[in-house]
């Protein structure tokens, strides 16, 4: 008998059922009829996937072939032609839609507004005809580097409007950073603002821009265009900078969308760079249309009375899925917020909450246990009661933290979307459909309808229920990326070839190890890359996190593996403390054994290294890739572009 691929130690036996009143409203009521959904969807995807095409979407024409699938290069509505923005904006104002709140926005210094479809549409409009003045035109490649603002989202749909694909840059990025990624996408135009609020401090977007264009150093940009937010002293360069407000003045709001073909570039977004070099990651309009519309839809269990809230920025792909594409397509109302809990503000989250009223919310394990760390008191004095569901995405969330939110923010009553996906796949993959699906603490649970997803080892055979292996996609879906952006071999060697394609069928692969428990419900165990290689055995990271997590003492944990001559590696735990605990020789001691105590002896740490924070990605994910580095004695090597925080690594070498 071969070895399994990735052992499994954790158990987490707890099940929570949706209520029945939750369910009774849904869009999707019961195991049953997910069941029978997912079924038909397997049985004839392309049926399926054309069938919702036709029912949720606009097309200005039909497409003549659903899939054309030339492995690894999918199509899909092939002929179709149809426009996102049009989708998001335009037919919601033939109905009731057309003054409800589209989009709600909350600045950090406590300014707001709110945008109806019909004020939307129009700002959209006049936009995309500045656009078109400055030259830009269908194909250009347009650079977006904004704060969270609502002008964010109407560059993008303005792009989207004229067909000139978006690459939002995160704005927390440095100069460096913004450049490269504007260089390699050839971008003709960047999208800016003189500065956002970012924890009571200005960032200083536009002079980023500056510094990353100086010497020419990004020769396809042409222009710039700066949104006046903050007010301070920005420089501008005659001929190449304008301002976005005296651009927008007297600009006709007649603009009809380009009808584009639906394999037509829509965006390309950089991947997080957690285990490497980042990608840029190619999404085209029509399947992606399609795709981030019925997931939000099924998923956030849309209707029409909700406010719904997503944290994310929407420099990542969860902010283009889900704070802009998905939520608007559905004519939903949707809540931008610009700022992030700070010490002066720690409660702000459960503030927007109370203020709009949001019925749900999406934000990431890694806020999730920031407030854990920040105590309940914050929101606990907060009427946090319009809340109906609660969603997760990011990283595998530990049971402890998933509790906690269950609890203290939904108050028992909201279910929980804890939601798998990557940039890559455009939208969701692996999620409970709230009214349908019992979850359980730390499990993404079942595959969307029309995801033939698996757990397989490097050969591509199913693994046995329980055990570990590579989360695996089988069957091409709309949302699917459709290249490296000018690396087609990069796309096929990344994705597509861990797994070697078997009689014509292609594979994808994640990267991530995950298991499937008796009730076919997958668990994601971690990165592949980051898997533990403990005398023989191979763990996922998730696992022993979540053991330390659970131990009141621990806010976070990332474990890594060590060289050890014995073992072949041995476990180092990072470990940041909550609120009133110390850190100390018995703690450490007290932690080993409690790993030991929850999932076993293989698993102990041989080393437990207190710290105040975690090195993570701009999107608050760990980076386990420089803590092996540390753990081992070594510099810290391969891209560190997207770390958010230098010092932390700084202190984590003092502290060695
Ligand atoms: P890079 O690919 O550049 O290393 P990244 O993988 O962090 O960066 P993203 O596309 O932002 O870039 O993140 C996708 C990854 O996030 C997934 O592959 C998975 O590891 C993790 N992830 C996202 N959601 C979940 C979830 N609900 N449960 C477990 N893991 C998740
Ligand atoms: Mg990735």
């Amino acid at each position: 008998m071969s070895q399994p691929t990735i052992e499994s130690i954790l158990q987490e036996n707890r099940l929570f059922h949706p209520a029945s009143n939750f369910s009774q409203q849904a869009n999707i009521k019961s195991l049953e009829e997910y069941q029978r959904i997912y079924d038909e969807a397997k049985a004839d995807p392309q049926a399926f996937w054309a069938k919702l095409a036709q029912t949720e979407l606009d097309w200005f024409h039909e497409w003549d072939t659903v899939l054309d699938w030339q492995p690894p290069f999918a199509k899909w509505f092939v002929g179709g032609k149809i426009n996102i923005s049009y989708n998001c904006l335009d037919r919601h104002l033939t109905t009731w839609r057309k003054n409800k709140a589209a989009l709600i926005w909350e600045g950090e210094p406590g300014d707001s507004r709110t945008l109806t479809y019909a004020q939307l549409h129009r700002e959209v409009c006049q936009f995309a005809n500045v656009l078109k003045q400055l030259g830009a035109k269908k194909g250009d490649r347009i650079g977006i580097y904004m704060p969270m603002i609502p002008e964010a989202a109407i560059a993008m749909l303005a792009c989207a409007r004229i067909g000139a694909p978006h690459s939002v840059v995160f704005g927390g990025f440095s100069a460096e950073a913004l450049r490269d990624r504007l260089n390699d996408a050839e971008a003709k135009l960047v999208i800016t603002a003189d500065g956002g609020w970012r924890k009571d401090a200005i960032v200083p977007l536009k002079e980023q821009v500056d510094k990353a264009l100086a010497d020419n150093a990004v020769p396809s940009i042409t222009d710039v265009l700066v949104v006046k937010r903050t007010g301070q002293k920005t420089q501008m360069e005659p001929g190449r900078d304008h301002w976005w407000h005296d651009l927008q003045k007297g600009v006709s709001a007649d603009c009809p969308a380009e009808p584009m073909d639906s394999e037509d570039m829509l965006f390309v977004l950089y991947t997080s760079g957690s285990t490497g070099k980042p990608k840029g990651v190619v999404h085209t309009t029509g399947g992606y249309n399609l795709y981030s519309h019925i997931t939000t839809k099924w998923i956030f269990d849309l209707q029409d009375t909700d406010v719904y809230w997503c944290t994310a920025d929407v420099g990542w792909i969860t902010g283009h899925s889900y704070i802009v594409y998905g939520p608007l397509s559905n004519g939903a109302t949707t809540v931008m917020y610009e700022g992030a809990p700070r010490g002066s503000n720690p409660g702000c989250f459960w503030d927007v909450i109370e203020k709009y009223g949001v019925t749900i919310f999406y934000t990431a394990p890694t806020a999730i246990r920031a407030f854990v760390k920040m105590g309940e008191h914050h929101p606990n004095k907060r009427n946090l009661s319009s809340l109906r569901l609660l969603g997760t995405v990011g990283e595998p969330i530990n049971p402890e933290a998933w509790m906690w939110y269950h609890k203290i923010i939904g108050g028992e009553r909201c279910p929980i979307v804890d939601t798998w996906w990557q940039t890559e796949t455009g939208g969701i993959m692996i999620t409970p459909l709230p009214g349908a699906i019992p979850t359980k603490p730390g499990s993404a649970t079942l595959p969307f309808p029309g995801i033939i997803a698996d757990i397989v080892d490097l050969e591509g055979n199913s693994v046995p229920q329980n055990e570990g292996g590579y989360l695996a996609v089988r069957h091409p879906w709309p949302g699917m990326m459709r290249t490296v952006y000018g690396d087609p071999d990069r796309f096929r060697r990344t994705y597509w070839e861990h797994i070697p394609p078997k009689d014509g069928k292609y594979t994808y692969f994640a990267g991530d190890g995950a298991r499937k428990d008796e009730d076919g419900y997958f668990w994601v165990m971690g990165r592949v890359d980051d898997v533990l290689n403990v005398s023989g055995h191979r763990l996922g990271t998730m696992e022993v996190e979540s053991a330390l997590v659970s131990h009141p003492a621990v806010a976070e944990a990332a474990v890594v593996g060590k060289p050890d001559e014995l073992k072949g590696e041995e476990v180092v735990a990072f470990v940041t403390l909550e609120g009133t605990y110390q850190a100390s020789e018995e703690l450490s001691k007290e932690l080993k054994k409690h790993v030991v105590s929850e999932i076993g002896a293989i698993a102990r740490p041989g080393e437990i290294r207190f710290t105040d924070a975690l090195p993570k990605t701009r999107s608050g994910k760990i980076m386990r890739r420089l803590l092996r580095n540390l753990a081992a004695g070594q510099e810290v090597s391969g891209d560190t572009s997207t770390l958010e925080d230098r010092s932390v690594l700084d202190k984590l070498r003092e502290g060695a």
